[in-house]
């Protein structure tokens, strides 16, 4: 392992966009942790990946407790890469983590008690060899758990130092809404919101989106990719290598069907009409929303964090190309 010196050009390469109404400012595109980080992947292509981010810009990484497999253990590697090669940039970082799925046994290590998530972020930075984390989520709604409860322990949290920013994930635009009502009321730094969002998926266009705004919260969008299939790689099977063919993993290949890689197939053609990848096209339409702060990619490999990037050549389009795009994405079931 050769000694870490970040890129000296690396802010020459990326564009940051302010999140809501704070003071924070995010990579158009930041990089998860979810998969590729845990000790069942190779530790010397975590660190590539984490140093090619870093290398054009990307400042944010975001990573949760359960992340891995096994669960804790991408926070685990993250913390030994960190030390390793990030240490001396720790303050040009904007490293998140969360809890909020089952996370240990027994009946508090998951969802949003006030005990689970301080016991959580701890066990957390202790993984990560932290001192805080820039944000730290509650990564999904407790239907059981006043919100109050929950939203308290993330007001604790800041006041202990241990998170500079709080954010939530998967919430709805109402609950989202009674969160910051709640967290204006404490005065904690509510920031971010964490939703799905792609061209699949486009709950979010639907309320959220508007609530964000109207509450001047920013947003990081994740599976921008639908999780690699808004990309040109399973248009000729699935290749062995891919998410898709992790048996018992979160990409179910059934789901990739027919029907959905004619559509694929579609935009991968407006997409090189664009002369663009079609990873690339997937995230210049999920930024043209400026209430989209940041897109929050994957990468299983250098050369796809790469190519991501190079979208900040060609975030535009025209109005007949949304349109064409819309054609095909109305099809969607
Ligand atoms: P994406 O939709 O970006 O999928 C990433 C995967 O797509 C990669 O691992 C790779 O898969 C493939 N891929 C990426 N770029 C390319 C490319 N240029 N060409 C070909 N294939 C490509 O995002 P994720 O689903 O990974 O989610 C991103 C992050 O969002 C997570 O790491 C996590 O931080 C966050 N997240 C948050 C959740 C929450 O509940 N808050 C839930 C899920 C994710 P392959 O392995 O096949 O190469």
């Amino acid at each position: 392992m050769n000694k870490y010196t970040a890129a000296e050009d690396r802010y020459e390469k990326m564009i940051y966009r302010r999140c809501g109404k704070s003071g924070i400012k995010l990579p158009l595109l930041s990089l998860g942790l979810w998969h590729n980080f845990g000790n069942t992947t190779s530790f010397e292509n975590s660190r590539q990946l984490l140093r090619t981010a870093f290398d054009n810009g990307i400042t944010h990484f975001d990573l949760a407790n359960n992340y891995g497999p096994p669960y804790g253990s991408a926070e685990t590697n993250f913390g030994k890469i960190f030390k390793e090669d990030f240490q001396a940039y720790r303050d040009e970082l904007l490293i998140s983590t969360k809890a909020g799925w089952d996370m240990w046994p027994g009946p508090y290590g998951n969802f949003g008690s006030r005990k689970y998530l301080i016991a959580s972020l701890d066990q957390s930075l202790k993984r990560m060899g932290l001192d805080y984390v820039d944000i730290f989520y509650h990564h999904r709604p407790d239907p059981s758990t006043p919100l109050e409860e929950t939203m308290g322990a993330l007001d604790q949290i800041v006041r202990q130092g241990k998170a500079l920013y709080v954010g939530v994930s998967q919430y709805s635009a109402g609950q989202t809404a009674k969160a910051a009502e709640i967290l204006r009321n404490l005065g904690t730094p509510f920031i971010i919101h964490q939703p799905r969002y792609n061209m699949f998926d486009r709950w979010v266009e639907d309320g959220l989106l508007d609530t964000l705004e109207k509450e001047g919260l920013g947003s990081i969008v994740f599976s921008p990719l639908e999780q690699g299939i808004l990309t040109s790689k399973y248009l000729d099977g699935i290749p062995a290598d891919s998410r898709a063919a992790i048996e018992g993993g979160y990409l179910d290949k059934n789901k990739i069907t027919p029907r959905l890689l004619e559509q694929v197939e579609q935009l991968n053609e407006i997409a090189q009409n664009c002369d663009q990848s079609l990873a690339q096209m997937a995230i210049a339409w999920l930024l043209k929303d400026d209430r989209v702060t940041s897109v929050l990619i994957g990468a299983s490999k250098t050369s796809q964090l790469k190519d991501n990037i190079a979208v900040l050549q060609n975030l535009k389009f025209t109005k007949e190309e949304l349109i064409r795009i819309e054609d095909v994405l109305i099809e969607v079931v």
